[in-house]
């Protein structure tokens, strides 16, 4: 397979989403990333094992912040702590809260 820029691509571990590694075409060159269908379906199986807990949560208000409650199985599973800093990423529809 070849880049547009004229480079080799080979097959490689890459980055598919934030920490998360799968197959897919790599330019030796430039750094440019391909992926086929098959490659797709497998990035994509990745970040689906990749998610422990899923939950639905409504959003509150309190004074004129809207405010979120973590479930006590998120609160466990990473770790929080009340008073601990969260860095809140926006991706076009999603938020995604990280801690350190
Ligand atoms: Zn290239």
């Amino acid at each position: 397979m070849k880049c547009e820029c004229g480079s080799e691509m080979k097959i490689e571990k890459v980055e598919v989403f934030p920490g998360l590694f799968s197959e897919g075409y790599k330019c030796q060159k430039c750094g440019e990333i391909e992926f086929n269908e098959e490659q797709m379906r497998k990035a994509l199986l990745v970040k689906e094992k990749a998610i422990k807990i899923m939950v639905k949560r409504k959003l509150g208000k309190l004074g004129e912040s809207l405010i979120l409650r973590i479930p006590k199985s998120v609160e466990e599973s990473l770790n929080l702590k009340s008073g601990e800093d969260v860095k809140i990423i926006v991706e076009r529809n999603k938020m995604i809260i990280e801690s350190d």
